[in-house]
């Protein structure tokens, strides 16, 4: 297995609910390591530009009005197999369906607002690290 890195975000959802400890000792505790970490609030443009591929769907607007209502946490995760092993841990898209043990079956409020963000192949994880972060910022 190599090691790889993931873009993840803590969604405003879960900063509102002072979650963040909780969900990066998930994330440790599957053995990821946070090799970058900034705690910021997007733009609409950054939100619009981020979910791109989610233009033409019903909710694109209302997830980027969602993701710019309040502080989120972008991370760099890095570990063995990281892409896939952080899918895992946030659990399905819509809690509903998410397994117990995983972050969204834990935590998330809905459908949308759904606490986390990770990176679902290995180009768009190189893409939307690039977004966020430059190679200075990544301390391994
Ligand atoms: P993810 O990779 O599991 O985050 O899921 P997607 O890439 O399919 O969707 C991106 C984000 O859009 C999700 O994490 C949700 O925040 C939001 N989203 C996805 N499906 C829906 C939906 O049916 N309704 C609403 N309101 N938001 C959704």
């Amino acid at each position: 297995m190599a090691v790889e890195r993931t873009l993840s975000i803590i969604k405003p959802d879960a900063t509102r609910r002072n979650l963040t400890g909780r969900i990066i000792t998930k994330f440790e505790e599957a053995g990821l390591r946070i090799v970058a970490s900034r705690r910021t609030r997007l733009s609409t443009a950054q939100a619009e530009l981020f979910y791109g591929v989610h233009r033409e769907r019903p909710f694109f607007r209302s997830l980027v009005d969602f993701m710019t209502s309040g502080p989120v946490v972008v991370q760099v995760l890095e570990g063995e197999n990281a892409i896939a092993k952080n899918r895992e841990v946030m659990g399905a898209t819509n809690p509903a369906n998410a397994a117990p043990g995983t972050i969204r079956k834990e935590f998330a409020e809905s459908i949308e607002a759904n606490s986390v963000h990770g990176s679902d192949a290995p180009e768009t994880a190189a893409n939307e690290i690039r977004f966020f972060f430059s190679g200075l910022d990544i301390v391994g």
